[in-house]
C-alpha cells in the first residue's frame, strides 16, 4: 500500500543494512553494546547522516543524541522520533536501530519532498537501552524522564568494573547540556514488536496505546541443611521443595490472569547446590506483568497467600520493583491510528508486553508507538528478521503522523492545556515508582 508523499523503503532498508555491519556478527546479527568502540562508530555515522540531511545534532550529559530538522516556528518544541542504537550481545538488525533509522528516513523524506513543519523534527538515540552492558535497561531515557538520578546513571559499572561516565567521556559522548534540559513536544517510536500478535493475525501495524505494568519480587526461602541420607522424610526442612510450590504458584497465578497476566521465575540460586544436602536456602526472582494494575495487585495477594501457606520453610517476599502500567497520550495515539487507518494496512490497538524507552519518556512527554511484526516473534536473536515492506510501513505511519502532529497547534502550542492533562494521567505512577 503506498501512501503520498511517503517515505523511500529501500534507502531505509539500506541504512539498516549498513548500521548493521558495525558490530556485525557471524550469524547475522548484530553485537553493539553501548558506549564501545562500536557504539562511537555508530553514533559518528548516525551523526554524519544527520548532518547531510541537514540536521544539528547535540548530545546531552548522557549521550543521548538529538538530530533537529528546523521548523517554521523554533519556539514550538520538536516533535521527536527515536529509539536506540545499542544492541544485545547477540543481538539482532532492527530492535532499537530501526527506530532511530526510520527517524533519520523521515527527515530525508521530508527533505525529498520539500516540506516545511510548524515544529522542528527530531531524531533520538537513547544511550543504553538495553542494558546489557550497564543494568537497568532503559537508563538514560530514564533519567531524562526523571525516573532515575543522574549519578545513579554515571557511577553504573559493567562486568569489568568500568563506569558508564568514563566510557562515556572515553568516546566523546558525555555532552554538556543537563539530561532532561532538552524539551520535547511528543516522542514517537516505531519498534519490531517482538512478539507473535501482529505476525499471528496477519497485520502490518500496531498502534500501540501503552505498556504493561511489572511488579518483581526476590523471594528467599529458608529451611535447613541437613545429610541427604541419613534425614528422613518426614519432619525435613527442604527450602527447595517450598520453592517448587511457590514457582507453580507463580505460573497458576498468571494463568488465572491470562491471557494478559504472565509471570516468570527466571533466576535462583541453590544454597549448599550439593547433591548430597537437603538445601537450606533458596532465593529466586517473580517478575508479574499485566496491563492493568488492579489485576497486579490481585496477582500480588495471591502471591502473598500461597507464600502464607508454605509449611515447614520460611518464605520472605519482597516487591524490589514497582512500575506501573504506562498509557501513551491520547493526541499521539489518535494520530497514529488515523494515519494507519488511512493506509489501509491491517492494524490492531494493543500494549507493549516489552519495555522500551518510549515507556519511561511518556512518563514526560506525550508520547505513542508503533510496532511492526518480526518473523516468529523473535527478537534478542541473531536470526531476528523483518520484512523490508513491513518496516516500510510502519516508517510510513511514523512520517504521516509526525508530519500531523508538527503541524498541529494544538499539540505543539497548547502546551497549558495538554500538560496539565498529561500531567494528571502520568503524574501518580511517577510518585508510586
Ligand atoms: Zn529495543
Amino acid at each position: 500500500m503506498t501512501q503520498d508523499p511517503g517515505i523511500n523503503g529501500d534507502r531505509l532498508w539500506q541504512s539498516l543494512m549498513e548500521m548493521a555491519q558495525i558490530g556485525a556478527l557471524p550469524g547475522g546479527g548484530c553485537g553493539r553494546l553501548t558506549l564501545t568502540d562500536d557504539d562511537q562508530i555508530a553514533r559518528d555515522l548516525f551523526t554524519r547522516w544527520c548532518e547531510e540531511a541537514g540536521c544539528t545534532v547535540k548530545f546531552d550529559r548522557l549521550g543521548n543524541m538529538f538530530a533537529r530538522r528546523p521548523g517554521r516556528n523554533p519556539d514550538l518544541p520538536p516533535i521527536a522520533i527515536g529509539s536506540h542504537l545499542d544492541t544485545q550481545p547477540h543481538g539482532g538488525r532492527f530492535d532499537g536501530v530501526y527506530g532511530v533509522m526510520a527517524g533519520l528516513e523521515v527527515i530525508r523524506s521530508l527533505n525529498d519532498h520539500g516540506l516545511e513543519t510548524d515544529a522542528p523534527i527530531e531524531v533520538v538515540n537513547w544511550t543504553n537501552e538495553e542494558g546489557a552492558r550497564f543494568a537497568p535497561a532503559m537508563l538514560c531515557s530514564g533519567v531524562y524522564a526523571g525516573l532515575f538520578d543522574l549519578d545513579f546513571a554515571l557511577s553504573r559499572t559493567d562486568a569489568n568494573g568500568i563506569s558508564l561516565d568514563a566510557e562515556l567521556s572515553r568516546i566523546g559522548y558525555a555532552g554538556t547540556e543537563a539530561c532532561g534540559a532538552h524539551e520535547l513536544g511528543a516522542f514517537l517510536e516505531v519498534h519490531i514488536e517482538q512478539g507473535p500478535v501482529l505476525e499471528r493475525h496477519s497485520e502490518v501495524i500496531g498502534v500501540v496505546i501503552g505498556g504493561q505494568g511489572q511488579r518483581w519480587y526476590d523471594v528467599t526461602v529458608t529451611g535447613r541443611d541437613a545429610h541427604s541420607g541419613s534425614t528422613p522424610m518426614e519432619g525435613r526442612s527442604d527450602a527447595l521443595v517450598a520453592a517448587a510450590g511457590l514457582i507453580k504458584a507463580v505460573q497458576d497465578i498468571a494463568l488465572a490472569h491470562g491471557p494478559d497476566g504472565v509471570g516468570t521465575v527466571g533466576e535462583m540460586h541453590i544454597s549448599p547446590n550439593s547433591r548430597n544436602t537437603i538445601p537450606g536456602e533458596v532465593r529466586f526472582t517473580i517478575d508479574f506483568r499485566h496491563p492493568d494494575d488492579a489485576v497486579l495487585s490481585v496477582m500480588d495477594a495471591a502471591i502473598h497467600s500461597a507464600a502464607n501457606r508454605v509449611t515447614g520453610a520460611k518464605v520472605d517476599l519482597d516487591m524490589i520493583w514497582h512500575n506501573p502500567p504506562v498509557h501513551f497520550d491520547t493526541r499521539c495515539v489518535d494520530a497514529i491510528e488515523n494515519v494507519t487507518r488511512a493506509s489501509g494496512h491491517a492494524y490492531r490497538r494493543m500494549v507493549s508486553g516489552a519495555g522500551h524507552d518510549a515507556c519511561l519518556v511518556a512518563r514526560r512527554v506525550p508520547t505513542a508507538m508503533v510496532f511492526v511484526p518480526c518473523k516468529d516473534g523473535l527478537s534478542h536473536n541473531e536470526a531476528e528478521w523483518a520484512e523490508p515492506a513491513h518496516l516500510t510501513a510502519g516508517c510510513n505511519v511514523l512520517f504521516q503522523a509526525a508530519l500531523m502532529l508538527s503541524q498541529d497547534s494544538a499539540m505543539t502550542s497548547g502546551q497549558e492545556v495538554r500538560g496539565g492533562k498529561n500531567k494528571k494521567e502520568t503524574h501518580p505512577t511517577v510518585q508510586e515508582i
